[in-house]
């Protein structure tokens, strides 16, 4: 039979280490958190080696007495914690106690420590967690330790070590992460006798922010908002701003960083239809709550948490982002590179944002042969539409050109009164002082009038593609696609409760991949809400009845693949997703193109839009619409300044 032991205390703490102290980086997240919770206004960290051989914690905080600084090395020694009621609303970093005795067990560590009150300090040496000495000394109020040699006696442990440039830098990470959970400490990191961070301490996360990501949160939004006890205060990217990936997310839950997925979820959404595929928001976001609503005793690095409603965390957040996007104007600037000597080359245009892009995709719409062979064996579609499916891309038309109507809303008060049939002036005899600017407009386009509310001037298009308007001393560059792709997904989304569709005259069968027929047939009742009725027809074939009212059925094919790679995606769980990507679709099929010759009062009535409507900043997919370029940028090009 086995014996049962009880494991050594040594033990036990060697097997707490392999939980709590994973690497250098994970032992300054302790060191400092027990410093933050000491009251520290300043701390200082210095690593040598990655801080593999050496890493100092020095802080101003409340120190240890003697007794106290032996016993805060024994596993499950904490002044944090005296009940099991405290740990329902624990207000502190650590609770746990077992930070210092894990590390101990796996280093050699030097403590210098003094409270307030004494006139002497304590010194204290352990090795493997056993005190090897404790004298008086004579040190500053505070405390300071020193971990030499990390893991000495845990080869296995030491071996997972990457470089101590892999180490160094995630220790940087790591009190980059602890400066911007606490703005109100100062903390200077040393690396290598070089000082690599320095926080001001003066309780502005915006200065903490500013030291840690540079200039580039310049550009960040500020988020501060209140909903009941919850707040929310920090900065978030604007969406043209958005990172290729998540790693630039940071969330505290009461000051403590958090990894959840609740969170990012409620970021994101924030930023629904406004980004583009692959990008995510970066953020440095402080969630504030009752102790009591959140529990952090998850995971023993603690950065997991449990909240009692998921669902108010979730609208604060979410909602906390919005309103800070949406007070936001997004018109980023027109970027020239510095080219100070030579003449700047011309170099070939960009490819044209909007411009129509051809997708190899799995569908296809079958030839009139092949159709003619089949469609006798298809019954007719129920009391179809007359000629529904011709008139879709008209419809679309018309309804483009409605929508643009309802935009222009022509100023009264500047509108002078019709001159009736005035015959035309003889030539004057004296030269008229120069008119500002714009020629005298045509009779037709006076009719349009540039309005004159925010005295903004339309100054004509550029490559077929981007409206010019001049507003002071700035003018704005609108992508007319981009920009109508906008607006009538606006007014889709706000017409449409129920997505109407029409029949089409001849049902029609669309090729997709097995998997992405498999998965539209499998979702067959949320089409049939999103305004399709497909039915199977063999061979990763559907055969398609009916259709959204606004989608040309030319477009289905494509629209059915997007809704499957959707659906695939698995972000059926949110139907307004599927649902706000058909309508990106059906927006982006019914604006007008890059490249397309477009009237001036289709021209107009977007730029009037643009100019007036705040909501209007991104593409659906998160293109923007407008960019600034001003005439101080013009006239450095030029050498004016
Ligand atoms: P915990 O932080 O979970 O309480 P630790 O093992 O990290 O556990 O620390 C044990 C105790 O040692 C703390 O509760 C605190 O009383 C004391 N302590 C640790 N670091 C410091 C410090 N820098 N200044 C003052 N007291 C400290
Ligand atoms: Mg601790």
């Amino acid at each position: 039979m086995p014996k049962i032991l009880e494991l050594s205390p040594h033990i036990a703490n060697l097997i707490a280490a392999g939980e709590v102290v994973e690497r250098p980086a994970s032992v300054v997240k302790e060191l400092l958190e027990n410093a933050v919770d000491a009251g520290a206004s300043k701390v200082t960290v210095e690593i040598r080696d990655g801080g593999m051989t050496f890493l100092r914690v020095t802080d101003n905080g409340c120190g240890m007495a003697p007794e106290d600084a032996a016993i805060a090395f024994r596993r499950h020694a904490t002044s944090k914690l005296k009940s099991a009621e405290d740990l329902a609303a624990i207000g502190t970093m650590g609770f746990r106690g077992e930070a210092l005795a894990a590390i101990a067990s796996v280093s050699r560590i030097d403590l210098l420590t003094k409270t307030a009150g004494s006139l002497t300090g304590t010194s204290l040496h352990l090795e493997a967690g056993q005190i090897f000495s404790q004298s008086e000394a004579g040190c500053p109020d505070g405390t300071t330790i020193i971990i030499r040699d990390l893991f000495f006696n845990t080869p296995a442990r030491m071996k997972f070590m990457k470089s101590d440039t892999v180490e160094g830098s995630r220790v940087t990470a790591a009190v980059e992460m602890q400066a911007l959970a606490h703005p109100e400490v100062a903390f200077q990191f040393l690396r290598d006798g070089k000082q690599v961070l320095a926080t001001p301490g003066n309780g502005g996360l915006q200065a903490a922010v500013y030291c840690i990501y540079g200039r580039d949160f310049a550009k960040m939004v500020p988020v501060e908002s209140r909903w009941e006890n919850y707040s929310l205060t920090g900065y978030v990217t604007k969406p043209t701003d958005a990172r290729p990936s998540r790693s630039m997310q940071t969330f505290f839950v009461n000051d403590r960083p958090v990894k959840s997925k609740l969170l990012t979820a409620a970021l994101e959404e924030a930023y629904r239809n406004q980004l583009m595929v692959g990008k995510f928001p970066a953020c440095v976001l402080h969630l504030t709550l009752p102790p009591a609503v959140v529990d952090v005793n998850v995971h023993p690095a603690k950065t997991e948490v449990k909240f009692l409603s998921e669902k108010a965390v979730f609208d604060c957040v979410h909602y906390g982002v919005l309103g800070a996007l949406n007070r936001q104007v997004d018109r980023p600037e027109v970027k020239f590179k510095p080219q100070p000597t030579t003449i700047p080359e011309t170099k070939p245009l960009p490819p044209k944002a909007g411009a129509p892009v051809k997708k190899a995709g799995f569908f296809r719409t079958m030839t009139a042969q092949e159709y003619q062979s089949f469609s006798a064996a298809v019954p007719a579609a129920p009391q179809p539409k007359p000629a529904a499916a011709a008139a879709a891309a008209v419809k679309i038309r018309q309804q483009a050109d409605s929508l643009l109507q309802e935009a222009v809303v022509l100023p009264q008060v500047h509108k002078e009164p019709p001159k009736a049939s005035e015959p035309p002036k003889p030539a004057p005899s004296k030269p008229e002082p120069p008119k500002p600017e714009s020629p005298q407009p045509e009779p037709e386009q006076a009719a349009l009038e540039m309005p004159a509310i925010a005295e903004w001037r339309m100054v004509g298009e550029l490559y077929r593609t981007y409206i010019l308007v001049e507003q002071g001393d700035e003018a704005f560059l609108i992508d007319k696609h981009a920009a109508h792709e906008r607006i009538l997904f606006e007014k889709l989304k706000a017409n449409q409760e129920s997505i109407s569709a029409q029949t089409l005259l001849q049902p029609m069968p669309v090729h997709l991949s097995a998997e992405a027929a498999g998965e539209l047939l499998a979702n067959r009742e949320l089409l049939d809400e999103l305004g399709f009725e497909i039915e199977e027809f063999g061979e990763n074939t559907l055969l398609v009845r009916q259709i959204p009212m606004d989608l040309g059925a030319e477009d289905a094919g494509e629209a059915l693949e997007s809704l499957a790679s959707g659906l695939l995606s698995g972000r059926r769980e949110r139907k307004d997703t599927v649902r706000d990507e058909l309508l990106h679709t059906v927006a982006c099929k019914a604006a007008i193109k890059a490249g397309w010759k477009s009237d001036e009062k289709e021209l107009l009535a977007i730029a009037k839009a643009v100019m007036s409507r705040e909501d209007l900043k991104y593409c659906p997919h998160g293109r923007p619409i407008c960019v600034t370029l001003s005439k101080k940028q013009l006239e450095k090009q030029f050498k004016r300044t």
